[in-house]
């Protein structure tokens, strides 16, 4: 049991104060680090359950998104992509958000498309900054169609 003197996470040998979690052996320092961690991760899933929330007005998640969010993660999705998925497909792309347990499939099935858009939308910003620094904002009336029709306001240094 040589593992019990060793902290998982730096390696280094533990002296006092071994920590124990998630069945690994922790040092002190790492183990208050893994701690906060595991705190921020939930708070932001919280945050995405919010969202969802939010954007189906509905008052509880289904148990069905619960899954499907556990299976991105596990499948090594961030949950600030799997955000970042819904705000593009629901958001950006204008579709109705009518059925929460559709979210699985657009998780699925948007991600990279989610992923490129955003990549995109850097590069162009980065360019754009890199052309002129001194351009003043422009604001750009964009009118969506389908199922939702709002005016939105986009400014162009947030496409
Ligand atoms: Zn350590």
């Amino acid at each position: 049991m040589a593992a019990v003197n060793t902290c998982s996470k730096c390696g280094k040998k533990i002296i006092t104060g071994v920590r124990k979690y998630q069945g690994k052996y922790f040092c002190e320092h790492c183990y208050e680090l893994a701690m906060a961690e595991a705190q921020q991760f939930e708070e932001e899933k919280q945050k995405l359950i919010l969202f969802i929330k939010d954007l189906f007005s509905i008052q509880e998640c289904p148990e069905v998104v619960l899954y499907a969010i556990e299976r991105s993660l596990k499948e090594g999705k961030k949950l600030s992509g799997i955000k970042g998925t819904l705000h593009y497909y629901y958001n950006i792309k204008g579709n109705a958000p009518d059925n929460v347990s559709y979210i699985g499939t657009v998780i699925q099935r948007e991600y990279n498309n989610a992923c490129q858009h955003f990549e995109e939308t850097k590069r162009i910003r980065a360019a754009n900054e890199l052309v002129d620094l001194n351009v003043p904002a422009v604001t750009v009336k964009i009118k969506t169609t389908g199922a939702r029709q709002q005016k939105r306001k986009y400014r162009m240094e947030d496409l």
